[in-house]
């Protein structure tokens, strides 16, 4: 079987060797006889993939003893519900910068728990460029940030200091570059992007935030409980916390200072191809707020659209269509894309926009 090159914005691309890993944990896991979808959530061996995999995640984020590293199941809509619940008090306002669908949806949210407000929003141009930081206003609990706007296309590149603690949902660029992430208070991402498959989320909570936590609530939903079962508060999710670890060992193998050249090498290729080209239009101008992880462009007509959809079809490029609330293409370029499957969508335009 051909594999197709899969732009898709996830659950995305995984590379051969990871799933090659992980088909054979699936007859067999680690020598258990069992494979890695029968593995006991309490057995040794899980015990092993979680601590391992928690430790991965220290190390490349560069976290130290002041932080805790949990999973939890429920994907990115989960944090947007826990973080609230566990984190935001009575009397106190929930801060949001608003880039787009998904903080929006996580300020939705928040609105069943207490109180938030906008701090910056850029709604007013689609969302097309980043808004300025706002000053915190009083009474701001903590402020929730989207690292990368996965389906605008926008990217924060530096993220400043934060007066109040600092929450970033990292879902579609954790781990895709070099960064301080002891800047966030929190920060959490949903595995089927940069981190694995679905069905769990990475959270990392410094522990000062923690230790402001003292609703009485379910342990499911409660932060603590997962802290103090070592992430066991139920059947984990075993399959996609060791997916994760085969890309948290793959993301280490390689370095994260040469995922970080990669990627700015694979979204430098592509924006230019689209800058230079008359057909397509970058939907992101504003060099600085360029996503690395989903370049969104149109076409300049409907028809041509999909002609270059019919293409990609043809050569077995899959996933490029844009999101459904945007339409045009998106190209998500996350860690495991090689950068051959960029040049081949390229040569792909560029042939296509010659023979047009
Ligand atoms: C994909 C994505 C999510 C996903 O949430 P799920 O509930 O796991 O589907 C959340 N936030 C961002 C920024 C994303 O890109």
């Amino acid at each position: 079987m051909i594999r197709k090159i899969n732009f898709g914005a996830g659950p995305a691309t995984l590379p051969e060797e990871v799933l090659k890993e992980y088909a054979a944990a699936c007859l067999n896991y680690n020598n258990t006889g069992l494979s890695i979808l029968e593995l006991p959530h309490r057995g040794a061996d899980f015990v092993d993939i979680i601590n391992e995999s928690t430790n991965l995640v220290k190390k490349l984020c560069g976290l130290g003893d002041d932080y805790e590293v949990v999973w939890i199941q429920g994907g990115g809509r989960m944090q947007f519900g826990m973080i609230p619940l566990n984190f935001l008090p009575p009397k106190q306002t929930a801060g949001f910068i608003d880039t787009g669908h998904w903080s929006q949806e996580a300020a939705e949210y928040t609105k069943f728990y207490g109180k938030h407000e906008v701090l910056a929003s850029s709604a007013s141009n689609h969302y097309r460029t980043l808004p300025n930081w706002p000053d915190i206003p009083a009474g701001i609990a903590y402020v929730h940030i989207t690292t990368n706007n996965t389906i605008y296309g926008t990217q924060w590149d530096n993220i400043p200091e934060c007066s109040v603690p600092l929450i970033a949902d990292m879902s579609s660029d954790i781990l895709s570059a070099e960064q301080d992430y002891t800047k966030f208070d929190l920060f959490y991402a949903a595995a089927q992007k940069n981190l694995g498959t679905p069905g769990v989320s990475l959270v990392a909570i410094k522990k000062s935030l923690l230790a402001k936590a003292n609703k009485p609530i379910p342990p499911f939903f409660s932060f603590s409980s997962y802290v103090k079962k070592n992430s066991l508060v139920n059947t984990a999710n075993v399959s996609a916390v060791y997916a994760s670890l085969l890309m948290l060992r793959w993301i280490d193998k390689k370095g994260i200072a040469a995922i970080e050249q990669e990627n700015n090498a694979k979204a430098a290729l592509l924006y230019s191809a689209i800058d230079k080209s008359s057909i397509f239009n970058a939907v992101v101008t504003r060099q600085a707020h360029r996503s690395k992880m989903n370049v969104c462009f149109t076409a300049v007509t409907k028809e041509i659209e999909q002609l270059f959809n019919d293409l990609c079809k043809d050569n077995n490029i899959t996933g490029i269509a844009g999101h459904r609330y945007t339409g045009g293409f998106r190209v998500s370029l996350y860690n495991a894309v090689p950068i051959a499957h960029v040049q081949t969508l390229v040569a792909l335009m560029e042939g296509f926009e010659a023979n047009l």
